[in-house]
């Protein structure tokens, strides 16, 4: 059994409660009006310094105590996503189209409930970032944050990291320093030959062979190129040519994403793609352009980050229930921006209830409440340990 903060156990039912008014009322990337403020507005009520504004709905709460300039960054995400709710639960979106299927509504509350007991117990000495960041999904508000200013307005040594994780029980935490979530990168190829009468194909230039070509080669890079033990995915998503049977089309669209760890096989990988488009396209004697777009980096934890990140899990969940070694995801994650600023570590935290638990992004899911005191528990073992320590002086919250 985790070993739970008092000040957040005898939290819980107000953070079930807040987690399930967020969850109802999801907003997305960019969009959280509501939910930014509801956020500021709970920090204002636990004493916290509030700033808004950073990435339009992003707020940061501000927690000093004595007289230390150290100070550590805790962030959580605030977006929900646009699927149509399929979960029978009683707080269910009231959002048509919106829902929080990516257990954000989560994130935030454990980050609140973590603001709250730090203010009350303040058992620590400098000072504490909560970030609330808007547009995790898609829409990289990270790294909006980042670009405009977080890290020079409010200084700080290290940020953290969480996310739910359906997959790992409840109860459990996993985590390691190197990657842990992948860059996410896409493509798109576009190849225009020259369209005619599909009974006279000598009489043009048809891209479909073309596109069947590379798609093919496409999957020789993983294959061939990459060394053995490394890793990389090339997927192509989306094939889009021709209206009709008897017609050759003039153009093909070809698009995919890309998904590395490693900046070098990323380099290689965007490297390979242009050849084969280019060697391909004089093969067929096609025109070809390829746009290639780095979305997110890949989540990389540093060494020491990740020790401290460790001890706080050990200390609340033990070490039989801390995973060292969880095989990384190719999914990805916009705290990685915040990472390639900043030492810190991002952790999963377990969410699963067992066999069949809908994963994150399925319309049956739903954040675990077990969890909430857990993550909530984290936050605040961590962001203690890591600032100098000060004797418990309550101060009215
Ligand atoms: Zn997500
Ligand atoms: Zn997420």
């Amino acid at each position: 059994m985790a070993h739970l903060l008092p000040e957040i156990e005898a939290l819980d039912a107000d953070m079930r409660a807040w987690r399930h008014h967020i969850h109802a009322h999801p907003e997305t990337a960019f969009d959280e009006h509501a939910t930014s403020a509801f956020v500021a507005d709970k920090l204002r009520s636990f004493g916290l310094e509030v700033h808004q504004g950073l990435a339009g709905t992003g707020v940061v709460g501000v927690l000093r105590n004595g007289g230390s300039t150290d100070a550590v960054g805790l962030r959580a995400d605030l977006d929900a996503l646009h699927i149509l709710e399929k979960s029978a639960v009683a707080h269910a979106s009231r959002h048509e189209g919106k829902m929080h299927a990516c257990g954000h509504d989560g994130h935030t509350t454990m980050l609140l409930g973590a603001a709250r007991a730090m203010a009350q117990r303040r058992h620590f000495d400098g000072t504490a970032y909560f970030i609330f960041q808007p547009a995790e999904e898609n829409e990289g508000g990270g790294r909006v944050m980042v670009k405009e200013g977080l890290f020079d307005r409010f200084p700080m040594k290290a940020v953290y990291g969480m996310h739910n994780w359906p997959e790992l029980a409840v109860g459990k935490i996993a985590l390691r320093a190197g990657p842990l979530m992948g860059a996410y990168d896409i493509f798109e190829i576009v190849a225009t030959g020259q369209g005619g009468h599909a009974a006279m194909p000598h009489l043009g230039r048809d891209p479909m062979p073309f596109a069947a070509h590379v798609i093919n080669a496409l999957q020789t890079i993983v294959a061939r190129n990459i060394h053995p033990l490394e890793s990389g995915v090339v997927s192509v998503t989306q094939v889009h040519g021709g209206d009709t049977w008897n017609v050759i089309p003039n153009e093909v669209v070809l698009r995919g994403t890309v998904r590395t760890f490693q900046p070098a096989i990323q380099d290689l990988i965007e490297r390979r793609i242009g050849e084969i488009v280019t060697g391909l396209a004089s093969t067929f004697d096609m025109t070809a352009t390829l746009r290639y777009e780095r979305r997110y980096p890949a989540t990389i934890n540093t060494a020491e980050e990740t020790r401290h990140a460790l001890a706080a899990a050990t200390a609340l969940v033990g070490a039989d229930n801390v995973d060292t070694n969880p095989m990384p995801s190719m999914g990805s994650e916009d705290f990685a921006f915040m990472l390639q600023e900043k030492p810190g570590c991002y952790v999963w935290l377990g969410g699963g209830r067992g066999p069949g638990t809908p994963n994150l992004h399925n319309p049956h899911y739903d954040f675990n409440d077990e969890a909430l005191a857990i993550g909530a528990s984290y936050w605040v073992t961590l962001a203690e340990a890591q600032l100098p320590a000060k004797a418990a002086v309550r101060q009215a919250a």
